[in-house]
């Protein structure tokens, strides 16, 4: 820990040792140094100019795609809140604030019968995590509706970047390490209200029926392999419902973990490392994880 570096002034809010567990989507790990929550974009930049460079950062969104270490996160964890969440309709575009749910900016679209957006009404994150992950579903993801994201460098500069500057790819961004998303501009096109209303109604359905979306997990843990389904070789391997403590492989759906109960982020970690050498030793595959694990173990 570098406790004895203090970080700059903050307009928001800046809290030592919070404890991440209860805002992450698995409900584990450890405590965040510093949880900074800055009030604008000025604020932001501001303090990501003034932060000595020993300190690391760390940004979080809805965290529903990660596991945070149980012995937690040194430095900066950037949590960016109400102040980034306007969303603003354009005549063939949206522009979403980074902290906005990918929900809410799929509702947003739809109201004004625009359709495109669809996909992310399954998505549990937020409009920065989708840009930083290339979020996607059902045959399409961000990069196919990303016009341009703005990011706050790691020393403060607010910088645009194209769709094509951005390095989308399958379930990853070069967005700069430190660096914070902290809006993005969306393509839309004109559809029928019905129609997108339907279509979201119907990813509501597939996903209730498919997947444990009121657990707690996040979501799907391994990237799937070039034309193989990380579930089908989990399963192949015999590890639905694989348990460790309090962690287990869903029943409903084996390429998600769940935390059943107690579990501790060293429980849902070491379950997914038993899984990637569980399906390597039966199908000589090996799975990359898609969960970004985050912080140091206890
Ligand atoms: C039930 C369930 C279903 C899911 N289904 C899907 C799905 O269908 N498709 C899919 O793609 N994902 C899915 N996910 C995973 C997850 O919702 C997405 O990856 C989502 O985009 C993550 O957004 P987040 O805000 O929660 O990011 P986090 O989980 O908080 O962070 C994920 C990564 O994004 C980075 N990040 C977050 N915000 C920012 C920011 N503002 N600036 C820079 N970097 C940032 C973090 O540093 C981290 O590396 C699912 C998760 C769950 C729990």
């Amino acid at each position: 820990m570098i406790a004895d570096i203090a970080p700059p002034a903050l307009r928001g809010r800046l809290q030592r040792d919070v404890v991440l567990g209860p805002i992450t989507w698995f409900r584990v790990g450890g405590a965040a140094e510093y949880l900074v929550k800055p009030i604008d974009v000025d604020d932001l930049r501001q303090f990501m100019r003034g932060l000595p460079h020993e300190i690391p950062v760390t940004v979080i969104g809805a965290a529903s795609n990660l596991i945070v270490r149980d012995g937690g996160i040194s430095g900066a964890v950037i949590k960016l809140g109400r102040g980034f969440s306007d969303i603003i309709v354009e005549e063939n575009a949206i522009i979403a604030g980074a902290a906005a749910l990918d929900i809410t900016l799929a509702e947003h679209a739809a109201a004004v019968a625009r359709t495109g957006l669809e996909f992310l009404s399954g998505i549990p994150g937020t409009v920065g995590g989708a840009v930083a992950m290339n979020a996607g579903a059902y045959g399409s993801d961000v990069s196919h509706i990303l016009d341009w994201a703005e990011i706050v460098t790691r020393s403060g500069e607010l910088i645009r970047l194209g769709v094509k500057d951005l390095g989308l790819g399958y379930r990853r961004s070069q967005v700069p390490p430190g660096a914070v998303v902290t809006q993005a501009r969306f393509l839309t096109q004109s559809g029928d209200l019905k129609i997108i209303a339907a279509r979201m109604q119907e990813i509501k359905a597939s996903r209730e029926s498919t997947q444990p979306v009121r657990a707690r997990t996040g979501g799907s843990t391994f990237a799937n392999p070039p034309d193989m389904k990380a579930w089908e070789l989990i399963d192949a391997a015999g590890c639905r419902g694989l348990r460790r403590g309090d962690a287990q492989i869903s029943e409903l759906h084996c390429n998600f973990m769940i935390n059943t109960g107690a579990a501790t982020a060293a429980d849902l970690e070491g379950l997914g490392e038993e899984v990637r050498r569980r399906v390597a030793e039966t199908s000589g595959i090996e799975l990359h994880w898609e969960i970004k694990r985050i912080g140091v173990p206890a």
